[in-house]
């Protein structure tokens, strides 16, 4: 008797019933096939609405196990702190405390919003997903950079570097922000509006060089976002600035353009870290695009949590842990998933159109283990003796490093 049989009601006309649980047969035997109709019923209190975003909670796979820290959160539950000129949502360890490698922000800024020019400790990556901003930023020698950037197109703060972005016309951008700190808050930042505000006048003249009326209407509250005038053309605002001379590298750079480094007709990776977008020391971003029914394959990452966006689509996930511990779970557009380092995981899309994700991962580098690569690449006879698999099965497991099934 094994898995498959039982997961698919038993073989040989077999009831599945009252099958042991898999691989764990000193454990209680978990999962629906393991009990009655009337046990499985669910008469509490429900809201469908809410129950039915979760099938796999509702119903688990059968060779689901034991307990896990919650590894499902989402935008969609994030209240807005809205002001004139745009508006955020976050998700941080706060309110998702398995996520302590990065917190994360939603951000919508109208055509000519301002997100305040502001720093903070935490390093700063982000991605636009709807329209375009202006980013500028000053580094830690005083060379300026400013850039527009669209849809697909993604920037990196390092740590405590002075920052602004800018919804530009027509219609104004839509961001993810990460921070290398799960801790971290957009609520929380070093503004500008508030250090002048709270130094004494004669000081702020000193500093500046100017008398201190020159200040008299600077605004006692901070802006943080704010209805702004449209930024004029790219190339002015770049001239206005180039006095210091230009940083050696890019802040900003096109993700959704570069070339995939995984691409079948399953679905596309493309990856972002320092080894091609050199300032980004401390993320590591990969895009992901599957199709219906498509499946990013069983891996896990040797160096970095994985924290993930999921921009389009839908599918699950289940999450294997030592124990053994397996749980599953489902996401929709904005929805935020996290999977500790080390864990093993698999995406597949469960829905009816292209899945799009992000994973982001604290760490310089890329990098995951394979199942499937690693199992092609151990000697046949000791993987079949482990598994009771037949070696001519085996060599026909994909070798791909970072794949997507079916291949
Ligand atoms: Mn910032
Ligand atoms: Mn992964």
């Amino acid at each position: 008797m094994n898995l498959i049989r039982r997961i698919l009601g038993g073989a040989g006309g077999a009831p599945a019933a009252k099958g042991p649980s898999f691989g764990n047969p000193d454990e209680p035997a978990q999962g629906a096939l393991n009990t009655t109709p009337a046990a499985l019923s669910d008469p509490g209190p429900q809201n469908p609405a809410l129950a039915g975003q979760f099938p796999s909670f509702q119903n688990p796979p059968p060779t689901d196990v034991g307990g896990m820290p919650m590894f499902w959160s989402s935008f969609n539950i994030a209240p807005k702190r809205i002001q004139a000129g745009g508006w955020a949502r976050e998700v941080t360890a706060e309110n998702f405390p398995i996520s302590k490698a990065i917190a994360a922000v939603n951000m919508r800024l109208g055509p000519g919003g301002i997100r305040e020019l502001h720093w903070h400790l935490a390093a700063e990556w982000g991605i636009v997903t709807n329209g375009a901003c202006r980013v500028t930023v000053l580094d830690e020698v005083g060379r300026a950079y400013v850039q527009d950037v669209g849809q697909g197109e993604i920037w990196y703060f390092p740590p405590g570097q002075p920052h602004s972005l800018q919804g530009l016309g027509p219609d104004g951008c839509e961001f993810l922000i990460v921070f290398d700190d799960g801790a971290a808050s957009e609520f929380n930042t070093l503004l500008v509006t508030d250090w002048l505000a709270h130094t004494p006048p004669d000081v702020l003249a000193q500093n500046f060089g100017v008398p201190a009326e020159v200040f008299k209407d600077i605004p006692l509250h901070d802006l943080w976002i704010f209805q702004g005038e449209e930024p004029g053309p790219l190339a002015a605002d770049q001239a206005a600035v180039a006095e210091g001379g230009a940083p050696p590298n890019p802040f900003t750079f096109s993700l959704g353009g570069s070339k995939p480094v995984r691409e079948n007709g399953s679905g596309s990776i493309r990856l972002a870290d320092s080894t091609t977008f050199k300032v980004s020391t401390s993320i590591a971003a990969a895009l992901l695009s599957l199709k219906p029914g498509a499946m990013r394959g069983m891996h896990w990452h040797p160096n970095a949590d994985e924290w993930q966006y999921w921009i389009k689509g839908e599918g699950r996930m289940t999450v294997f842990n030592a124990g053994p511990r397996a749980q599953t779970a489902d996401f929709k557009a904005g929805d935020v998933g996290y999977v500790p380092k080390g864990q093993g995981h698999y995406i597949q899309n469960t829905g009816a159109t292209d899945l799009q994700f992000l994973a982001i991962f604290k760490a310089p580098v890329y990098q995951e283990v394979g199942l499937s690569e690693w199992l092609r690449h151990t000697p046949p006879a000791l993987v079949a003796q482990h598994l009771n698999i037949d070696p001519a099965e085996i060599a026909k497991f994909p070798q791909d490093h970072i794949g997507i099934q079916p291949g």
